[in-house]
């Protein structure tokens, strides 16, 4: 993954996490409207100064998450969406909240659940079980204090809650355990459908490598030579020319004749690793269909296509193939200029005219067609 593409990824998650912050911060709200309507009904115990103090905390724990998550400290913990611990804060702060309330208190259980269910799709399930144990021992912790401090309202009715309370929690496990194995099992199915867009993909460049490459030179073929000169011809900006050469190997059948049509296609090979060698990175050679080639010279005048076309004439003509004794290697080349307005097929005309005359000339030479191509 490069670094801007992480960056961007890190935004996103940040900006997630953001939101379900503000989520979590709306609960809080919502929380504080029923209370209000509980104490608006009288059912609100303890001081206003203890709610006051509540009140309180849960702001200065929010800011303090609110701070976290806006200068990015909350990546440097192992879950950067802090789940378990916004998750703990909120559970201490509920099991304060009903310390606080007598007949209320059944009615706000409920409120557990909703604290909880912020974690079944982000905490892992022990991590999870971990914080309903947590919702349960503080619970549990606040009846057995007000059992022995002689304050409990009625022993019956809390001994229910904290069975109630235990039974949704126990739920809720499953439940998270559950979502967990979901989860799971589609990040499987992701991996693998991913692995199986790779091969496809990998199978895809290999085919399109083979539907472009010439099976016995390795050269690209005649199909994607026109398909890639195509293209350039329409690239081709006003001044600039693109030089194309026709190549054609002298007597080549008598070379099938005498030596055998193994040795001639070690002669066409043998072409294909003189050329590459010769020509420049942007430079295209194909076989253009038997023992002829074409060439393709990017940003060339006459004389750089000329002195390229010249080279390669050369290098041929010097080149031994391995394993066999051919006299007088040589080949004829046709070339021409391509300009902005040109057309392909009118250019590979003028190209296989200019070979014409290099072959009518007395072969192993280089000719060309400059006149119409602006040269
Ligand atoms: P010229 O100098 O006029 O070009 O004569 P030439 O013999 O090269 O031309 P001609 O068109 O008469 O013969 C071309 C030969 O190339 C005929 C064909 O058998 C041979 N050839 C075409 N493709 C292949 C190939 O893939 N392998 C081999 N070994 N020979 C091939
Ligand atoms: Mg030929
Ligand atoms: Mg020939």
């Amino acid at each position: 993954m490069t670094r801007s593409s992480q960056r961007t990824s890190q935004r996103t998650l940040q900006s997630l996490l953001l939101k379900r912050f503000g989520m979590a911060v709306a609960s809080y709200v919502l929380v504080f409207v029923v209370c209000l309507v509980g104490g608006y009904n009288g059912l609100l115990t303890g001081t206003p100064v203890l709610y006051l103090l509540l009140i309180g905390v849960i702001v200065l724990s929010q800011a303090l998450f609110f701070w976290l998550f806006v200068s990015a400290r909350n990546l440097r913990f192992r879950d950067p969406s802090l789940t378990e611990a916004q998750v703990l804060v909120a559970l201490t702060w509920l099991g304060a909240l009903l310390s606080l309330l007598d007949e209320g208190r059944g009615t706000l259980l409920a409120l557990y659940v909703l604290v909880m269910l912020f974690g079944v799709f982000q905490l892992r399930s022990r991590v999870f079980a971990r914080c309903a144990l947590f919702a349960f021992c503080s619970f549990s912790a606040i009846n057995l204090y007000e059992a022995y401090t002689y304050t409990l309202g009625s022993p019956g009715l809390a001994a229910m809650q904290v069975f109630t309370l235990a039974v949704l929690l126990l739920w809720l496990c499953l439940f998270a355990n559950y979502m967990q194995t979901m989860r799971q099992r589609m990040r499987q199915r992701r991996f693998a459908l991913q692995a199986h867009q790779d091969t496809l993909r990998g199978m895809m460049r290999q085919l399109e490598d083979l539907v472009a490459t010439d099976e016995l030179t390795g050269l690209c073929n005649r199909r994607h030579f026109l398909h890639l000169a195509t293209r350039a011809l329409e690239e081709l900006q006003p001044e600039s020319r693109l030089g194309l050469a026709l190549i054609d190997l002298d007597h080549f059948k008598r070379i099938n004749d005498v030596h055998g049509h193994a040795a001639g296609d070690r002669v066409l090979q043998m072409f294909a690793g003189v050329a590459r060698a010769c020509l420049r990175d942007g430079d295209t050679i194909a076989r253009y269909g038997g023992e002829e080639f074409v060439l393709l010279l990017p940003n060339a005048d006459s004389d750089q296509v000329a002195s390229c076309c010249e080279r390669l004439r050369e290098a041929f003509a010097q080149a031994e193939p391995i394993g066999i004794k051919v006299d007088n290697l040589s080949l004829s080349i046709g070339m021409t200029l391509m300009t902005s307005n040109d057309n392909l097929d009118d250019a590979l005309q003028r190209a296989d005219q200019a070979l014409y005359q290099a072959k009518r000339g007395g072969r192993n030479r280089c000719a060309a067609a400059w006149e119409d191509s602006g040269a």
